[in-house]
C-alpha cells in the first residue's frame, strides 16, 4: 500500500431517460432531428441550480418507429445528489471494474428526473410541436401518472458524464485525492488530470470542462 485514498468512492454522473416519439409521416425529413437544448429548474432546485435538461435527439433508430421516423426527448437530471462507486474486480488488470452508479439514489432525484420526463411530455404535447408527432413510441401513453416514476426508474439511460472518482480537494477533505494541480497525495510525482478529478459533476455535458481543467493544469504547473 503507497496510499489509502478514497478512489472511486464519489462518482458522479447524469441519469437520464429516452422519451421517444414518431415523427408524422409529414416530418420524416426532420430526421436526424437534433438541435434544441432546454436547460432549466426543477421545482426542487435549490438556489440558482439549472438541474434539468431536455435534449431533442436523433438518438433512435428511425426503423424502429411504426413511421420510419422517430424523435426522442432525452430528458436528464443534471445536478443529482446521488453518489455512486467504482471498484476494483479484482487485482488483474483486465477484469473490468464494478461500477455501481447508485442513480435515483435520493427521492429528491428519483421526484427530479420523473419531472424531466413530465417536461418533455408536456413539450411534445404541446400543441406547437403536436402536429410533428404521430404518437409516444416511450414509455408509450399507456404509462400515465401512476406508473411514469416506477417505468423510469426502471429504464433509465446514461448521459455518458462520469466524473468524481479521484476528485480534487483540500488535504482536509476526507473524499479528497488530488490537490488543485491534480498531484495525488501522499503519491510523489503522479498527477491525474481527467474527468475523475472533478468534484461535482457540472450541470452540463464534460467534454469542455475536461478540455479547461487539462489547459489550466497545464498552465500553472508546467508553463513557464
Ligand atoms: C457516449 C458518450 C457521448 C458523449 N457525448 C458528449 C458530448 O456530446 N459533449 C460533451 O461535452 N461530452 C460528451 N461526453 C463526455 C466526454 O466525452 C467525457 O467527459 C470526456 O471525454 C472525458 O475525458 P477524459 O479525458 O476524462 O476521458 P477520455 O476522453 O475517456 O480519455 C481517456 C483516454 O485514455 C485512453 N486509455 C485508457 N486506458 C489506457 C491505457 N491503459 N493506456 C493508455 N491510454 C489509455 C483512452 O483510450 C482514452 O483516449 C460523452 C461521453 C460518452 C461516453
Amino acid at each position: 500500500m503507497v496510499a489509502d485514498l478514497p478512489v472511486g468512492q464519489c462518482l458522479h454522473d447524469h441519469p437520464g431517460y429516452y422519451n421517444a416519439f414518431a415523427l408524422a409521416p409529414g416530418y420524416l425529413g426532420m430526421t436526424p432531428a437534433v438541435g434544441s437544448l432546454l436547460w432549466t429548474a426543477s421545482s426542487e432546485a435549490v438556489g440558482d441550480e439549472l438541474d434539468l435538461h431536455v435534449t431533442a435527439t436523433h438518438l433512435l433508430d428511425g426503423s424502429l418507429s411504426p413511421t420510419g421516423g422517430a424523435i426522442v426527448l432525452a430528458a436528464a437530471l443534471v445536478q443529482p445528489e446521488s453518489r455512486g462507486t467504482i471498484t476494483l474486480a479484482s487485482r488483474n488488470p483486465k477484469d473490468p471494474p464494478i461500477i455501481d452508479s447508485n442513480f435515483l439514489g435520493t427521492g429528491r432525484d428519483a421526484r427530479r428526473m420523473v419531472e424531466a420526463v413530465k417536461l418533455g411530455r408536456d413539450i411534445a404535447r404541446h400543441p406547437v410541436f403536436a402536429p410533428f408527432s404521430a404518437g409516444e413510441m416511450i414509455p408509450g401513453d399507456a404509462v400515465g401518472e401512476g406508473t411514469l416514476a416506477e417505468v423510469v426508474g426502471a429504464n433509465l439511460a446514461v448521459y455518458g458524464h462520469p466524473t468524481s472518482t479521484a476528485p480534487m480537494g483540500s488535504p482536509t477533505d476526507p473524499w479528497a485525492v488530488v490537490d488543485s494541480l491534480g498531484s495525488v497525495t501522499g503519491v510523489h510525482g503522479l498527477r491525474v488530470v481527467d474527468a475523475s478529478i472533478i468534484p461535482e459533476v457540472p450541470s452540463a455535458t464534460t467534454n469542455l470542462t475536461v478540455i479547461m481543467l487539462a489547459e489550466r493544469i497545464f498552465q500553472r504547473a508546467f508553463a513557464r
